[in-house]
């Protein structure tokens, strides 16, 4: 392990008045890694990484931005990140080469504005022409990006950089993420887009309210977090399936019975368990049992949005919630 990591946040503390945005937040960052940092809206990603930029003062612990302290060694230390500015933090009436040679110009060896605006989509001859202000939200999000990368810097911080984007943009970002991945700059991404998160990062921090509530790869937040899913006849007495269930495979002496069947859509039936042989076994029993055919059955890890939902609280069709109600046949 490298002995100085890119990123340190140390039980981090910010406070607007009564309320608490960051609390207690601690996680690190290793030179070269992509962490995606996740969480719902007000979550307080965006306090911590404006803390991490310089921007925010903490309330209590501590934060190091490559072995530097953002508040104190700011004019060092944005020479060597890269940040996307939310939109209208640039020039307005700029257009976008000159917005990048006039950032090129804070940096010692910056890249060429023309290949950047190349790689960023943004090379065509009307947006070219075009003034900051009058750019569509997808090509100011664009040309945000090419600032932050501009300065060649080690480490940057992605805000949503894919937020608001059409799917070929979507893309193209998503590329030059991977890009920057191995180049080896070190990456501190905040996304609600947990599909390309999962893709794209080595590790996925998740924070709600303020807190660390998963930190891993996202290998490592999905073990454990396995599915079988089946279809068959709606309206099967899941409480009823799920006994029958725990009885077949026998949750060992002192396991807690973790076995759930839910019917997120009709017809459609997941059993959340570690997936087995004798699982999948026990599935085809009981249902022969009740004489219920079997029509579709798929093994697999549940999705880090799934993981996302249950540990943030939220609720959606894809995942119901465990208190749903039985119905019974
Ligand atoms: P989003 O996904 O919506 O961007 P976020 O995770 O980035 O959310 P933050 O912007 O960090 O969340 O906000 C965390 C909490 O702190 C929110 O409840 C927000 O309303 C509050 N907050 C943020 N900035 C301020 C401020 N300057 N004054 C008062 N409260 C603030």
């Amino acid at each position: 392990m490298d002995p100085v990591p890119a990123v340190v946040v140390d039980r981090l503390v910010k406070r607007y008045g009564e309320r608490t945005a960051v609390d207690e937040l601690s996680f690190t960052v290793a030179p070269g890694e992509l962490l995606a940092l996740l969480g719902p809206n007000g979550a307080g990603k965006t306090t911590t990484v404006e803390t991490l930029e310089g921007y925010r003062t903490p309330d209590g612990g501590r934060v190091r931005v490559l072995g530097l302290d953002p508040r104190r060694d700011g004019a060092a230390l944005r020479r060597r990140i890269g940040l996307m500015l939310q939109r209208g933090g640039l020039y307005p009436l700029l257009r976008p080469l000159e917005l990048l040679r006039l950032y090129a110009t804070y940096y010692p060896d910056p890249e060429r504005p023309e290949a950047l605006l190349e790689r960023v989509g943004l090379d065509d001859p009307v947006v070219r022409r075009t003034a900051y202000r009058r750019l569509s939200g997808g090509e100011q999000q664009r040309l945000s990006l090419a600032v932050a990368l501009v300065g060649r810097p080690e480490l940057v911080f992605l805000d949503e950089p894919t937020a608001g984007l059409d799917p070929a943009a979507r893309l193209r970002t998503g590329a030059l993420i991977r890009e920057l991945r191995s180049a080896g700059v070190t990456v501190l991404l905040t996304t609600h887009d947990l599909a390309e998160a999962e893709r794209v990062a080595d590790r996925v921090a998740i924070i709600d309210g303020g807190r660390l509530v998963a930190l891993g790869t996202p290998a490592e937040l999905l073990r454990g977090g396995d599915r079988l899913r089946f279809r068959a006849a709606p309206g099967l007495p899941v409480e009823a399936l799920a006994a029958e269930l725990r009885r077949a495979v026998g949750t060992g002496a002192g396991e807690p019975a973790e076995l759930a069947v839910s019917e997120p859509a009709p017809g459609e039936y997941t059993v959340a368990a570690r997936v087995t042989a004798e699982l999948i076994a026990a599935l085809a029993a009981v249902l022969r049992d009740r004489d219920v055919l079997l029509a579709e059955l798929s093994t697999g890890q549940g999705s880090l949005e799934a993981l996302f939902l249950r540990l943030t609280g939220e609720r959606s069709a894809a995942e119901p919630p465990a208190e749903r109600p039985a119905a019974e046949g």
